[in-house]
């Protein structure tokens, strides 16, 4: 299979930005972009193929048609498409809310649970987000601060800045904060059980709806510690690149690969590759295949395809499975 470049799915939500219309150029007929789902195989919003012989086609259609060893060993056993890398676009704050593990949302709401991490690509001064509780905390008191209003007041807030790395496992509280705009790798899964909505109404003048009582199952309720640095050192490769392992985990790897000249890479059997295009212009290059390519551009490069070559001034995204 040759590598596809993808066209991201657009969705809207009462806290989101127009960045993704503005800035990188992605068209919509949504009243906003928060949203940027950029690899997706979720049928709430699936990339569409740009080039080859599955131009139109979803990605979800195009890996159907080839067979599943364009996943690679890796994903041999899973049912679904296992990863969905978004852009977020946060002009106003998210609602605080929790995911839940693969064992609960499988029995509970026949999907994947919820793993995810955060690449902060550009955060406002004091910009700040939720991540997990400051110091322990029971159920009960957890449960009656929702109902109460006062949850605000046992949450973990922490500033971050632009390049922090942020893993949130399944059960852990967290909030993306207004004036935030990143990547973010996850398990490919839509279930969210929002705990707080700060009272805000919907575009129908509705509340959203709160899932206090699955949250409660799920949450973890010990304090948390943030370390947002990234988990891995800076590697520097020859033909001018630098890879950085920000973090990872059984679903996904996510490397920074920061270019100026040549990265030489390979998709083996075991994994795809995303390269999702951070920032600069350059070209990729695989056997025959040529692209240009600037920020905002995604590509699914299938196990198998073998090298490829990424070249001129970029900062990417690299995820495997
Ligand atoms: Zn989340």
């Amino acid at each position: 299979m040759e590598i596809l470049k993808l066209m991201p799915a657009i969705n809207e939500a009462i806290w989101g930005g127009k960045r993704l219309v503005d800035e990188y150029g992605f068209k919509t007929d949504k009243k906003n972009s928060a949203e940027g789902w950029m690899l997706s195989c979720h049928k709430d919003g699936l990339c569409t193929v740009q080039n080859g012989k599955y131009k139109g086609k979803t990605l979800k259609d195009a890996i159907e048609t080839e067979g599943k060893e364009v996943l690679g060993t890796n994903n041999a056993q899973k049912k679904d498409f296992p990863i969905l890398i978004k852009f977020i676009d946060a002009r106003d704050k998210l609602s605080i809310q929790v995911h839940p593990g693969d064992e609960y949302a499988r029995r509970v709401e026949n999907e994947n649970g919820k793993t995810e991490a955060w690449l902060i690509l550009d955060a406002e001064k004091d910009a700040k987000l939720v991540y997990g509780v400051k110091n322990d905390v029971s159920k009960e008191e957890f449960s009656q601060r929702i109902r109460e209003n006062t949850v605000e007041e046992v949450l973990n807030f922490v500033n971050v800045k632009r390049g922090d790395v942020v893993f949130i496992p399944s059960g852990m509280l967290h909030a993306i904060g207004a004036g935030i705009f990143l990547a973010e790798v996850q398990q490919s899964s839509n279930t969210t059980y929002r705990v707080y909505d700060y009272g805000r109404l919907d575009s129908n003048g509705n509340p959203r709806e709160l899932h206090v009582e699955k949250a409660c199952d799920v949450a973890c309720l010990k304090a948390s510690k943030a370390d947002f640095s990234p988990e891995g050192k800076t590697e520097k490769l020859p033909g001018g690149a630098k890879k950085t392992y920000l973090t990872g985990c059984e679903y996904f790897s996510m490397n920074d690969v920061e270019i100026n000249g040549e990265y030489k890479a390979a998709a083996g059997n075991d994994s795809f590759v995303s390269l999702l295009i951070l920032g600069g212009e350059g070209a990729l290059s695989s056997g025959k295949q040529r692209f240009k390519v600037k920020k905002g551009d995604c590509f699914f490069v299938p196990a198998g395809a073998g090298d490829f070559i990424l070249k001129g001034k970029l900062s990417v995204l690299e995820t495997k499975t």
